[in-house]
Protein backbone atom coordinates (compact mmCIF):
# COMPACT_ATOMS: atom_id res chain seq x y z
CA UNK A 1 0.00 0.00 0.00
CA UNK A 2 1.34 3.65 -0.97
CA UNK A 3 0.91 6.22 1.75
CA UNK A 4 0.42 9.98 1.29
CA UNK A 5 2.78 12.02 3.57
CA UNK A 6 1.07 15.02 2.84
CA UNK A 7 -1.52 17.91 3.81
CA UNK A 8 -4.84 18.13 2.05
CA UNK A 9 -8.07 20.30 2.49
CA UNK A 10 -11.24 18.64 2.36
CA UNK A 11 -14.25 21.60 1.57
CA UNK A 12 -17.77 19.87 2.94
CA UNK A 13 -18.37 17.97 5.77
CA UNK A 14 -21.25 15.45 4.60
CA UNK A 15 -21.04 11.84 4.12
CA UNK A 16 -18.31 12.44 0.71
CA UNK A 17 -16.34 14.83 2.20
CA UNK A 18 -16.17 12.91 5.48
CA UNK A 19 -15.17 9.48 4.10
CA UNK A 20 -13.10 10.89 1.81
CA UNK A 21 -11.05 12.64 4.83
CA UNK A 22 -10.99 9.33 6.78
CA UNK A 23 -9.28 7.25 3.72
CA UNK A 24 -6.83 9.68 3.30
CA UNK A 25 -6.24 10.00 7.15
CA UNK A 26 -6.04 5.97 6.52
CA UNK A 27 -3.25 6.55 4.02
CA UNK A 28 -1.59 8.84 6.43
CA UNK A 29 -1.85 12.26 4.57
CA UNK A 30 -2.76 15.15 7.13
CA UNK A 31 -6.25 16.21 6.28
CA UNK A 32 -8.02 19.66 7.53
CA UNK A 33 -11.37 19.38 6.93
CA UNK A 34 -13.79 22.29 6.12
CA UNK A 35 -17.43 23.06 6.36
CA UNK A 36 -19.92 25.79 6.07
CA UNK A 37 -22.25 24.64 9.29
CA UNK A 38 -22.19 21.35 10.43
CA UNK A 39 -20.66 18.57 9.52
CA UNK A 40 -23.37 15.53 8.12
CA UNK A 41 -26.27 18.31 8.44
CA UNK A 42 -27.60 18.52 4.64
CA UNK A 43 -28.73 16.16 2.23
CA UNK A 44 -25.74 13.30 3.72
CA UNK A 45 -28.40 13.65 7.45
CA UNK A 46 -31.64 14.13 5.51
CA UNK A 47 -31.65 10.77 3.43
CA UNK A 48 -32.51 7.16 3.89
CA UNK A 49 -29.45 5.24 4.21
CA UNK A 50 -30.64 2.93 1.23
CA UNK A 51 -27.45 0.88 0.38
CA UNK A 52 -28.76 0.56 -3.38
CA UNK A 53 -29.73 2.12 -6.22
CA UNK A 54 -34.16 1.60 -6.20
CA UNK A 55 -34.34 -0.52 -9.01
CA UNK A 56 -30.64 -1.35 -10.07
CA UNK A 57 -31.55 -2.58 -13.46
CA UNK A 58 -32.31 1.07 -14.11
CA UNK A 59 -29.31 2.21 -13.98
CA UNK A 60 -26.02 2.61 -16.33
CA UNK A 61 -23.18 0.82 -15.79
CA UNK A 62 -21.09 3.14 -14.05
CA UNK A 63 -23.63 3.35 -11.70
CA UNK A 64 -23.74 -0.35 -11.25
CA UNK A 65 -20.45 -0.31 -10.91
CA UNK A 66 -19.15 2.22 -8.49
CA UNK A 67 -22.47 0.79 -5.91
CA UNK A 68 -20.65 -2.80 -6.43
CA UNK A 69 -17.94 -1.66 -5.37
CA UNK A 70 -19.00 0.06 -2.57
CA UNK A 71 -21.26 -3.07 -1.28
CA UNK A 72 -18.19 -4.69 -1.32
CA UNK A 73 -15.91 -2.22 0.78
CA UNK A 74 -19.38 -1.40 3.40
CA UNK A 75 -18.80 -4.67 5.62
CA UNK A 76 -15.60 -3.88 6.38
CA UNK A 77 -15.97 0.23 6.41
CA UNK A 78 -18.37 -0.19 8.85
CA UNK A 79 -16.48 -2.61 10.82
CA UNK A 80 -13.17 -0.35 11.16
CA UNK A 81 -16.02 2.62 12.38
CA UNK A 82 -17.53 0.97 14.88
CA UNK A 83 -14.46 -0.63 16.25
CA UNK A 84 -12.49 3.02 16.25
CA UNK A 85 -15.71 4.88 17.62
CA UNK A 86 -18.21 2.33 19.55
CA UNK A 87 -20.62 4.17 17.45
CA UNK A 88 -23.09 1.55 15.77
CA UNK A 89 -24.42 3.10 12.59
CA UNK A 90 -27.15 -0.07 12.62
CA UNK A 91 -25.83 -1.56 8.69
CA UNK A 92 -28.06 -4.19 8.14
CA UNK A 93 -29.07 -6.44 5.10
CA UNK A 94 -33.36 -5.85 6.11
CA UNK A 95 -33.46 -6.63 2.22
CA UNK A 96 -35.37 -4.88 -0.18
CA UNK A 97 -39.35 -5.73 -1.13
CA UNK A 98 -40.38 -4.02 -4.93
CA UNK A 99 -43.93 -4.53 -4.78
CA UNK A 100 -45.67 -3.57 -8.06
CA UNK A 101 -47.48 -0.43 -9.84
CA UNK A 102 -48.44 -2.01 -12.83
CA UNK A 103 -50.41 -4.72 -13.93
CA UNK A 104 -50.74 -8.03 -15.66
CA UNK A 105 -47.63 -7.99 -18.85
CA UNK A 106 -45.95 -5.00 -17.16
CA UNK A 107 -45.77 -6.58 -14.33
CA UNK A 108 -44.14 -9.70 -15.39
CA UNK A 109 -41.78 -7.31 -17.73
CA UNK A 110 -40.68 -5.77 -15.22
CA UNK A 111 -39.31 -9.11 -13.27
CA UNK A 112 -38.61 -10.05 -16.39
CA UNK A 113 -36.11 -7.07 -16.70
CA UNK A 114 -35.00 -7.76 -13.29
CA UNK A 115 -33.99 -11.07 -13.26
CA UNK A 116 -32.38 -10.41 -16.86
CA UNK A 117 -30.27 -7.71 -14.59
CA UNK A 118 -29.53 -9.89 -11.17
CA UNK A 119 -28.98 -13.27 -12.75
CA UNK A 120 -25.63 -12.53 -14.54
CA UNK A 121 -24.62 -10.37 -12.05
CA UNK A 122 -24.96 -13.21 -9.15
CA UNK A 123 -27.28 -10.75 -7.34
CA UNK A 124 -29.65 -12.43 -5.24
CA UNK A 125 -33.55 -11.83 -6.54
CA UNK A 126 -36.78 -13.90 -5.74
CA UNK A 127 -40.33 -13.55 -6.72
CA UNK A 128 -42.55 -13.73 -4.03
CA UNK A 129 -45.84 -12.87 -2.98
CA UNK A 130 -45.56 -9.28 -0.67
CA UNK A 131 -47.17 -10.81 2.52
CA UNK A 132 -44.26 -13.63 2.82
CA UNK A 133 -42.43 -10.73 3.38
CA UNK A 134 -44.37 -7.91 4.84
CA UNK A 135 -47.70 -9.19 6.47
CA UNK A 136 -48.48 -5.65 7.33
CA UNK A 137 -48.72 -4.61 3.79
CA UNK A 138 -52.02 -3.57 2.56
CA UNK A 139 -51.95 -6.09 -0.43
CA UNK A 140 -50.79 -9.44 -0.76
CA UNK A 141 -49.63 -9.28 -4.51
CA UNK A 142 -46.65 -10.74 -6.76
CA UNK A 143 -43.68 -8.52 -5.78
CA UNK A 144 -39.85 -8.91 -6.36
CA UNK A 145 -37.68 -9.50 -3.20
CA UNK A 146 -34.12 -8.77 -3.11
CA UNK A 147 -32.90 -10.24 -0.07
CA UNK A 148 -29.44 -8.32 0.04
CA UNK A 149 -30.06 -5.59 -0.18
CA UNK A 150 -28.66 -3.54 3.03
CA UNK A 151 -29.28 -0.09 5.06
CA UNK A 152 -27.54 2.01 7.47
CA UNK A 153 -28.84 4.70 9.66
CA UNK A 154 -27.20 7.68 8.21
CA UNK A 155 -27.50 9.93 10.82
CA UNK A 156 -25.09 7.41 12.46
CA UNK A 157 -22.94 7.10 10.19
CA UNK A 158 -22.12 10.65 10.14
CA UNK A 159 -21.60 10.58 13.29
CA UNK A 160 -18.99 7.51 13.56
CA UNK A 161 -17.61 9.47 10.42
CA UNK A 162 -17.09 12.56 12.53
CA UNK A 163 -15.53 10.86 15.64
CA UNK A 164 -13.32 8.68 13.64
CA UNK A 165 -11.67 11.79 11.61
CA UNK A 166 -11.14 13.88 15.08
CA UNK A 167 -9.24 10.03 16.40
CA UNK A 168 -7.43 9.42 13.41
CA UNK A 169 -5.69 13.33 13.79
CA UNK A 170 -7.87 15.07 11.35
CA UNK A 171 -8.58 18.51 12.24
CA UNK A 172 -12.63 19.73 11.53
CA UNK A 173 -13.43 23.34 11.49
CA UNK A 174 -16.74 24.32 11.45
CA UNK A 175 -18.79 27.34 10.64
CA UNK A 176 -15.83 28.01 7.84
CA UNK A 177 -17.25 28.39 4.85
CA UNK A 178 -14.76 28.44 1.77
CA UNK A 179 -16.21 31.98 -0.30
CA UNK A 180 -12.92 31.35 -2.62
CA UNK A 181 -9.99 29.59 -4.31
CA UNK A 182 -6.57 31.27 -4.72
CA UNK A 183 -5.27 30.04 -8.31
CA UNK A 184 -1.74 30.60 -9.80
CA UNK A 185 -1.44 29.23 -12.89
CA UNK A 186 -1.96 25.44 -12.51
CA UNK A 187 -2.12 25.55 -9.05
CA UNK A 188 -4.39 26.23 -6.17
CA UNK A 189 -2.60 28.56 -3.39
CA UNK A 190 -4.92 28.79 -1.04
CA UNK A 191 -8.53 29.36 0.23
CA UNK A 192 -10.24 31.56 2.01
CA UNK A 193 -13.42 31.69 4.45
CA UNK A 194 -16.03 34.10 4.98
CA UNK A 195 -14.54 35.07 8.32
CA UNK A 196 -11.27 35.78 6.53
CA UNK A 197 -9.22 33.04 7.36
CA UNK A 198 -6.69 31.52 4.90
CA UNK A 199 -5.92 28.01 4.71
CA UNK A 200 -3.43 26.26 2.82
CA UNK A 201 -2.24 22.95 1.71
CA UNK A 202 -0.79 20.59 -0.86
CA UNK A 203 -4.05 19.62 -2.05
CA UNK A 204 -7.41 20.38 -2.22
CA UNK A 205 -10.61 18.22 -2.71
CA UNK A 206 -14.05 19.67 -2.87
CA UNK A 207 -17.03 17.65 -1.56
CA UNK A 208 -19.62 20.72 -1.54
CA UNK A 209 -22.63 18.44 -2.31
CA UNK A 210 -25.50 20.47 -3.88
CA UNK A 211 -23.01 23.48 -3.48
CA UNK A 212 -20.05 22.51 -5.44
CA UNK A 213 -20.53 23.90 -8.74
CA UNK A 214 -21.22 27.28 -6.80
CA UNK A 215 -18.04 27.36 -5.22
CA UNK A 216 -15.87 25.95 -7.79
CA UNK A 217 -17.54 29.39 -10.18
CA UNK A 218 -15.37 29.55 -13.62
CA UNK A 219 -13.13 26.32 -12.61
CA UNK A 220 -16.38 24.12 -12.59
CA UNK A 221 -16.03 23.84 -16.10
CA UNK A 222 -18.57 21.92 -17.41
CA UNK A 223 -19.52 20.44 -13.96
CA UNK A 224 -23.42 19.96 -13.88
CA UNK A 225 -24.41 19.68 -10.33
CA UNK A 226 -27.68 20.93 -9.18
CA UNK A 227 -29.93 20.68 -6.25
CA UNK A 228 -32.62 17.91 -6.23
CA UNK A 229 -34.76 18.75 -3.17
CA UNK A 230 -36.22 15.49 -1.43
CA UNK A 231 -38.95 14.89 1.45
CA UNK A 232 -39.25 12.67 3.86
CA UNK A 233 -41.75 11.65 6.66
CA UNK A 234 -40.56 9.71 9.75
CA UNK A 235 -43.50 7.37 11.68
CA UNK A 236 -43.02 5.83 14.95
CA UNK A 237 -44.27 2.44 14.44
CA UNK A 238 -44.14 -1.03 16.70
CA UNK A 239 -40.34 -2.54 16.21
CA UNK A 240 -41.99 -5.23 14.14
CA UNK A 241 -44.30 -4.15 12.06
CA UNK A 242 -41.85 -4.00 9.42
CA UNK A 243 -38.70 -5.83 9.02
CA UNK A 244 -37.38 -4.81 5.19
CA UNK A 245 -37.35 -1.89 2.80
CA UNK A 246 -40.53 -1.84 1.19
CA UNK A 247 -40.35 -0.01 -2.65
CA UNK A 248 -43.28 0.82 -4.44
CA UNK A 249 -40.60 1.49 -7.74
CA UNK A 250 -42.45 3.63 -10.46
CA UNK A 251 -44.04 5.93 -7.71
CA UNK A 252 -40.37 5.82 -6.41
CA UNK A 253 -41.81 5.50 -3.15
CA UNK A 254 -40.22 4.01 -0.17
CA UNK A 255 -40.84 2.64 3.11
CA UNK A 256 -37.51 2.01 5.50
CA UNK A 257 -37.89 0.29 8.89
CA UNK A 258 -35.51 1.31 11.40
CA UNK A 259 -34.54 -1.49 14.58
CA UNK A 260 -36.45 0.90 16.73
CA UNK A 261 -40.02 1.00 15.29
CA UNK A 262 -38.59 4.78 13.37
CA UNK A 263 -40.31 4.20 10.08
CA UNK A 264 -39.11 6.54 6.92
CA UNK A 265 -41.59 7.36 4.21
CA UNK A 266 -40.02 9.04 1.04
CA UNK A 267 -39.37 11.09 -1.01
CA UNK A 268 -40.00 13.52 -3.45
CA UNK A 269 -37.92 14.98 -6.08
CA UNK A 270 -38.47 18.20 -6.93
CA UNK A 271 -36.00 21.57 -8.60
CA UNK A 272 -36.55 24.36 -6.94
CA UNK A 273 -32.93 25.78 -6.45
CA UNK A 274 -31.86 26.48 -2.90
CA UNK A 275 -35.20 25.94 -0.84
CA UNK A 276 -34.99 23.29 1.13
CA UNK A 277 -37.96 23.91 3.40
CA UNK A 278 -40.59 21.26 3.82
CA UNK A 279 -43.65 21.54 2.35
CA UNK A 280 -47.53 20.78 3.27
CA UNK A 281 -48.01 19.46 -0.38
CA UNK A 282 -45.85 16.93 -0.32
CA UNK A 283 -46.40 15.86 3.58
CA UNK A 284 -49.73 15.13 2.33
CA UNK A 285 -48.36 12.81 -0.67
CA UNK A 286 -46.11 10.83 1.24
CA UNK A 287 -48.78 10.53 3.59
CA UNK A 288 -51.36 9.16 1.66
CA UNK A 289 -48.88 6.73 -0.24
CA UNK A 290 -47.78 5.52 2.96
CA UNK A 291 -51.27 4.64 3.83
CA UNK A 292 -51.98 2.86 0.96
CA UNK A 293 -49.25 0.96 1.37
CA UNK A 294 -49.34 -0.07 5.21
CA UNK A 295 -52.75 1.29 6.59
CA UNK A 296 -51.81 1.61 9.76
CA UNK A 297 -49.37 4.35 9.26
CA UNK A 298 -51.34 7.54 9.69
CA UNK A 299 -51.10 10.97 11.03
CA UNK A 300 -51.42 9.94 14.51
CA UNK A 301 -47.89 8.77 14.49
CA UNK A 302 -45.94 10.92 12.46
CA UNK A 303 -42.94 11.91 14.01
CA UNK A 304 -41.17 14.14 11.73
CA UNK A 305 -41.11 15.72 7.95
CA UNK A 306 -37.48 16.99 6.50
CA UNK A 307 -36.19 17.88 3.51
CA UNK A 308 -32.38 17.98 1.65
CA UNK A 309 -30.80 19.24 -1.26
CA UNK A 310 -29.23 16.17 -3.43
CA UNK A 311 -26.20 17.21 -5.48
CA UNK A 312 -28.23 16.37 -8.87
CA UNK A 313 -26.15 14.82 -11.94
CA UNK A 314 -26.83 13.95 -15.42
CA UNK A 315 -27.83 9.80 -14.84
CA UNK A 316 -26.76 9.87 -10.81
CA UNK A 317 -23.25 9.94 -12.27
CA UNK A 318 -20.47 11.55 -9.58
CA UNK A 319 -17.31 13.62 -10.57
CA UNK A 320 -14.66 11.74 -9.10
CA UNK A 321 -11.41 13.55 -10.70
CA UNK A 322 -8.61 15.94 -10.67
CA UNK A 323 -9.49 18.89 -12.38
CA UNK A 324 -8.44 18.43 -16.09
CA UNK A 325 -6.04 21.87 -15.60
CA UNK A 326 -5.93 22.81 -11.81
CA UNK A 327 -3.21 20.12 -10.62
CA UNK A 328 -3.85 20.08 -6.83
CA UNK A 329 -7.56 20.14 -6.91
CA UNK A 330 -9.80 17.10 -6.89
CA UNK A 331 -13.83 16.99 -6.74
CA UNK A 332 -15.45 13.82 -5.09
CA UNK A 333 -19.35 15.07 -5.79
CA UNK A 334 -22.81 14.66 -7.64
CA UNK A 335 -23.93 11.58 -6.53
CA UNK A 336 -27.54 12.75 -6.49
CA UNK A 337 -29.67 9.67 -4.84
CA UNK A 338 -26.57 7.63 -4.19
CA UNK A 339 -24.33 9.33 -1.87
CA UNK A 340 -24.76 7.39 0.76
CA UNK A 341 -24.43 3.61 -0.93
CA UNK A 342 -21.29 4.99 -3.24
CA UNK A 343 -19.48 6.81 -0.18
CA UNK A 344 -16.60 4.02 0.84
CA UNK A 345 -16.13 2.99 -3.16
CA UNK A 346 -16.16 6.72 -4.47
CA UNK A 347 -13.50 7.86 -1.34
CA UNK A 348 -11.64 4.60 -2.66
CA UNK A 349 -11.46 5.73 -6.27
CA UNK A 350 -10.75 9.58 -5.11
CA UNK A 351 -7.45 8.32 -2.83
CA UNK A 352 -5.96 6.16 -5.60
CA UNK A 353 -6.35 9.50 -8.18
CA UNK A 354 -4.68 11.67 -5.28
CA UNK A 355 -1.91 8.09 -5.00
CA UNK A 356 -1.73 7.68 -8.40
CA UNK A 357 -2.56 4.27 -7.70
CA UNK A 358 -4.12 1.63 -9.52
CA UNK A 359 -8.17 1.28 -9.95
CA UNK A 360 -9.90 -1.57 -9.52
CA UNK A 361 -12.62 -0.48 -12.14
CA UNK A 362 -12.28 2.50 -15.36
CA UNK A 363 -13.25 5.85 -13.78
CA UNK A 364 -13.28 7.02 -17.14
CA UNK A 365 -17.47 8.01 -16.69
CA UNK A 366 -16.35 10.03 -13.49
CA UNK A 367 -14.07 12.32 -15.31
CA UNK A 368 -14.66 16.03 -15.00
CA UNK A 369 -16.52 17.15 -17.77
CA UNK A 370 -14.82 19.91 -20.09
C1 LIG B 1 -34.71 12.72 0.83
C2 LIG B 1 -33.42 12.09 0.44
C3 LIG B 1 -33.30 10.70 0.45
C4 LIG B 1 -32.11 10.09 0.11
N1 LIG B 1 -31.99 8.73 0.24
C5 LIG B 1 -30.81 8.13 -0.03
C6 LIG B 1 -30.65 6.74 0.17
O1 LIG B 1 -31.56 6.05 0.64
N2 LIG B 1 -29.45 6.17 -0.14
C7 LIG B 1 -28.41 6.91 -0.65
O2 LIG B 1 -27.36 6.34 -0.94
N3 LIG B 1 -28.53 8.24 -0.82
C8 LIG B 1 -29.70 8.86 -0.53
N4 LIG B 1 -29.84 10.21 -0.72
C9 LIG B 1 -28.77 10.94 -1.40
C10 LIG B 1 -27.63 11.27 -0.49
O3 LIG B 1 -28.12 11.75 0.72
C11 LIG B 1 -26.70 12.28 -1.18
O4 LIG B 1 -26.28 11.80 -2.43
C12 LIG B 1 -25.46 12.53 -0.33
O5 LIG B 1 -25.83 12.86 0.98
C13 LIG B 1 -24.58 13.63 -0.89
O6 LIG B 1 -23.52 13.79 0.02
P1 LIG B 1 -22.56 15.04 -0.05
O7 LIG B 1 -21.57 14.89 1.03
O8 LIG B 1 -22.07 15.18 -1.46
O9 LIG B 1 -23.54 16.29 0.18
P2 LIG B 1 -24.06 16.95 1.53
O10 LIG B 1 -24.46 15.96 2.54
O11 LIG B 1 -25.09 17.96 1.14
O12 LIG B 1 -22.77 17.67 2.11
C14 LIG B 1 -22.19 18.77 1.49
C15 LIG B 1 -21.61 19.63 2.60
O13 LIG B 1 -20.83 20.67 2.04
C16 LIG B 1 -21.02 21.82 2.83
N5 LIG B 1 -20.67 22.99 2.03
C17 LIG B 1 -21.30 23.47 0.92
N6 LIG B 1 -20.67 24.56 0.46
C18 LIG B 1 -19.60 24.79 1.28
C19 LIG B 1 -18.58 25.77 1.31
N7 LIG B 1 -18.54 26.75 0.42
N8 LIG B 1 -17.66 25.69 2.30
C20 LIG B 1 -17.70 24.69 3.22
N9 LIG B 1 -18.66 23.73 3.23
C21 LIG B 1 -19.60 23.78 2.27
C22 LIG B 1 -22.50 21.77 3.19
O14 LIG B 1 -22.80 22.58 4.30
C23 LIG B 1 -22.69 20.28 3.45
O15 LIG B 1 -22.51 19.94 4.80
C24 LIG B 1 -31.00 10.86 -0.33
C25 LIG B 1 -31.10 12.25 -0.31
C26 LIG B 1 -32.29 12.88 0.08
C27 LIG B 1 -32.35 14.36 0.13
Amino acid sequence: MRFLNRDVIVIGGGIAGLSSAYALLRLGASVTLLERNSCGGEASWAGGGILSPLLPWDYSDPVTQLTRLSTRLFPEFIEALKRETGVDPEYNSSGMLVVPHFSGDSQDAEAAAAEAWCTPRAFPMRRVRSHEIAPALARDEAALWLPEVCQVRNPRLLQALRKAVGLLGGTIVEHAEVTSLKIERTRVLSISTRRGDEYTAVDYVVTAGAWSSQLLRDHALKLDIWPVRGQILLFKAQPDLLRTIVLQGQENFYLIPRQDGYILAGSTLEEVEYDKRPTSSARKVLLAKARALVPVLNEGILAGHWAGLRPGSPDNIPVIDRHPMITNLYINSGHYRYGVTMAPGSAHLLSNIILNSPQPLDITPYRWPV
